[in-house]
């Protein structure tokens, strides 16, 4: 599971997160909602140990994970802007953390082949990044994301450059491989309907600070607040 307790991160004077506090037991998909600026990434790149907290704690299972390096963290992020390697085909991308952490070559292969036939990219995994569509390069880094099997999975916008019809795509995907893998994941978004869809609970953010948290459906049909209301497309 992942735990933040009492969570505040300031830059400089401005206090881009506070009082936030939430715990993902293992195997859930939470979504984490609200308006541009909220600080949603803040939250994502703290547990990810791409920033760190200015106070609270942070813990993955039963370790306090403040004081580890982000290398060190058992974790995958995958960005908006996919960065994939140019250099390297599908298949190495996708097998790129396996290889770092010197997995034997066989389970390798086997676990890119799977990984693939899950996102449907089994077709390319000769291609380079260059040589694909923007949503087949999406999957490729969720792929990669995905294929070193981390404790935590962690997406920040993931779908928000792509069309509609491959959001949907990607997003049914997205939810199968979840379904199949049951990795706990924590997943940014401002789309209304990514967040229904996926989450086991959201956690709606606002200025930096938990609105709420509950099952979709819950806060959906019992918004704390209206502006909750309002961000979810079920006004007062
Ligand atoms: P968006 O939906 O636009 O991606 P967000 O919810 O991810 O927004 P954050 O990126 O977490 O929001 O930012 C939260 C707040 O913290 C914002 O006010 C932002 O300006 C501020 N902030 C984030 N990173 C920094 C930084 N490195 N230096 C100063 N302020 C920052
Ligand atoms: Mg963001």
């Amino acid at each position: 599971n992942v735990r933040l307790e009492d969570i505040k991160r300031r830059f400089n004077n401005v206090t881009a997160i506070e009082d936030i506090t939430f715990e993902v037991p293992d195997g859930e998909f939470w979504v984490l909602v609200g308006p541009s600026g909220c600080g949603k990434s803040t939250i994502l790149r703290t547990i990810a140990g791409l920033e760190t907290a200015t106070s609270g704690k942070l813990y993955i299972g039963d370790t306090l994970m403040n004081d580890i390096p982000a290398r060190q963290r058992d974790v995958a992020m995958v960005f908006q802007n996919y960065a994939l390697y140019p250099h390297m085909t599908v298949a190495e991308n996708i097998a790129f953390g396996l290889q770092m952490r010197q997995v034997d070559r066989k389970i390798i292969r086997e676990r890119v082949e799977t990984v693939a036939r899950s996102l449907s990219l089994e077709n390319l995994l000769d291609r380079k990044p260059k040589q694909l569509s923007g949503g087949q390069q999406q999957r490729v880094a969720l792929g990669r994301a995905i294929a070193r099997q981390p404790q935590v999975f962690l997406l920040d916008e993931p779908l928000s450059n792509l069309d509609a019809q491959l959001r949907d795509d990607t997003r049914a995907e997205l939810k199968q491989l979840h379904a199949q893998l049951g990795v706990t994941t924590v997943y940014v978004t401002h789309d209304q309907v990514e967040a229904m869809t996926l989450a086991d609970k959201i956690v709606v953010l606002n200025r930096g600070k938990i609105q709420q948290i509950g099952a979709p459906q819950e806060v959906y049909a019992h918004p704390a607040n209206q502006m909750i209301a309002t961000f979810l497309g079920n006004p007062p």
